[in-house]
């Protein structure tokens, strides 16, 4: 998959990575280039736009990081960013399918691979969670459609509900819960028809059953390769009954792959799967990481730059530390501490990297120290003065009142922060004298 977009790309990264400095020009050229990439991928105009918009952002204003070229950091960023516009759900594989028997609804066009997947999700319940599946086809205008789950069924070993003619599909959706719960059934799948283009029936037949059954999950069936056309239909479905995800099927196909990049930006919901051909076992959870570096096809790249990242970072925080141990931690650190911290989910995260520094994240939580709090720290500090930063001892009553006034706050707010500085700083001190680097050392991991 996505062979035609990941050529274009890395024709783009390879010339852009061979340069030593970058110019401007250069970034934006390159930009171009994967702009009509994504545009020649049937990525939708507004995504490939703010594709483009983000990575510009980032890249101007990215600290520069040692032995990587500015080249290979704009490959960074932008696979970063393909992540990003791919990642809908935290977990997409995991279906819900608690209280048993939990019903899952299967919609999609015909000829979209929906029995086929019907098929290799219920085959792949079934050995990897253990789950007992019962699944039934209500395509009543198709015989060959019924047929062909009941074939499938026999193949992975996997219980299909009888067929009975003339049975409506509402009818035939009740009969498969009665029979799951009779039968012990974890799971039940509904096959619903499917046509070649959404009309009202087919919308209708689809929304019976919904509300027939109150599916867990309902996951909406299209084609890969049918580009922007796949993220229509699944708006249109989910406009209509709801869809809680979306299974993009022939991705094994020589795909120009918009579809999975566009698909959760337009409509708002996530890719749980993907086919990648006819076989049953041809099914993947859908992995913004690893559909990112299939897309760039730099992984070695990327690699280089996450290595030269967390080496920059080690060196910074060493050189705090070092600064820090010999007393100087000032208002400018703090702030970079505070900062830190928001970045990482707040005091427990940064506390808890530092050895010594759990008791001391207790006592902040516990006088009431939250993500506002810092943000409100972080306002004082920016109300003080570039001297005032560098050296608090500075700060005596007059410039107190300033400083709090500025930041919309009490003098009181101010002591309590200046308090905690004192803290710190002390504890830092500390730290530095009993360590001699072991602790130090380890802090920086
Ligand atoms: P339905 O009409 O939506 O139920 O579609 P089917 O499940 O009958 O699939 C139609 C055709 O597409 C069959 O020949 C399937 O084997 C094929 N198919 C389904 N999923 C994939 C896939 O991920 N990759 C490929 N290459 N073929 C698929």
């Amino acid at each position: 998959m996505f062979e035609n977009l990941s050529e274009r790309l890395s024709g783009v990264f390879d010339r852009l990575t061979k340069q030593g400095a970058l110019s401007e020009e250069d970034v934006r050229t390159a930009l171009r280039e994967v702009r009509v990439a994504l545009l020649e991928a049937d990525v939708s105009l507004p995504v490939a736009r703010n594709f483009i918009k983000s990575v510009e952002k980032k890249a101007t204003g990215q600290a520069v990081t040692k032995s990587v070229t500015p080249g290979q950091q704009v490959v960074k960023i932008v696979h970063d960013e393909l992540i990003a516009t791919l990642t809908g759900e935290a977990d997409p594989g995991k279906l819900k399918i608690d209280s048993p028997p939990a019903p899952i609804l299967m919609v999609g066009l015909q000829g979209s691979g929906k029995t086929t997947t019907t098929a290799k999700l219920a085959k792949r319940l079934k050995e990897r969670e253990g789950k007992k599946v019962l699944m039934a086809s209500l395509d009543v205008n198709r015989p060959a459609a019924m047929e062909q789950l009941q074939i499938l069924g026999v193949q992975i070993g996997v219980d299909t509900l009888p067929i009975v003619k003339g049975e409506d599909p509402v009818t035939i959706a009740k009969r498969a819960r009665t029979q799951a719960s009779l039968g012990g059934y974890d799971i039940y799948m509904l096959d619903t028809a499917g046509r070649l283009h959404i009309d009202a029936e087919l919308i209708q037949q689809a929304a019976d059953v919904r509300d027939a059954v109150n599916p867990r999950e309902t996951l909406l069936v299209v084609d890969g390769l049918t580009g922007q056309d796949a993220v229509n239909v699944a708006t249109e479905f989910d406009d209509k009954i709801g869809v809680s995800g979306v299974v993009l099927t022939r991705m094994d196909g020589d795909g120009r792959g918009g579809a999975a990049l566009s698909m959760r930006a337009i409509t708002g919901k996530p890719i749980r799967f993907v086919g990648l051909g006819e076989k049953m076992e041809a099914i993947e959870t859908f992995e913004p990481q690893r559909i990112a570096g299939r897309i760039l096809g730099m992984g070695d790249i990327v690699a280089l730059v996450e290595k030269a990242q967390e080496v920059l970072e080690a060196e910074q925080a060493e050189r705090m530390m070092k600064r820090f141990t010999k007393g100087q931690f000032n208002m400018n650190d703090l702030k970079t501490q505070l900062e830190q911290m928001q970045k990482m989910g707040g005091m427990e995260g940064i506390m808890g990297m530092m050895p010594g520094m759990g008791k001391m994240a207790k006592q902040v939580q516990e006088a009431g120290f939250d993500d506002k709090v810092i943000t409100r720290q972080i306002a004082l500090i920016q109300s003080m003065t570039k001297k005032e930063r560098a050296n608090p001892a500075l700060l005596q009553a007059s410039r107190k009142k300033r400083i709090a006034a500025g930041a919309g706050q009490d003098v009181s707010d101010l002591n309590k922060l200046l308090k905690m500085h004192r803290q710190m700083a002390d504890m830092m001190k500390k730290m530095g004298k009993m360590g001699k680097g072991g602790m130090m050392k380890q802090a920086m991991r």
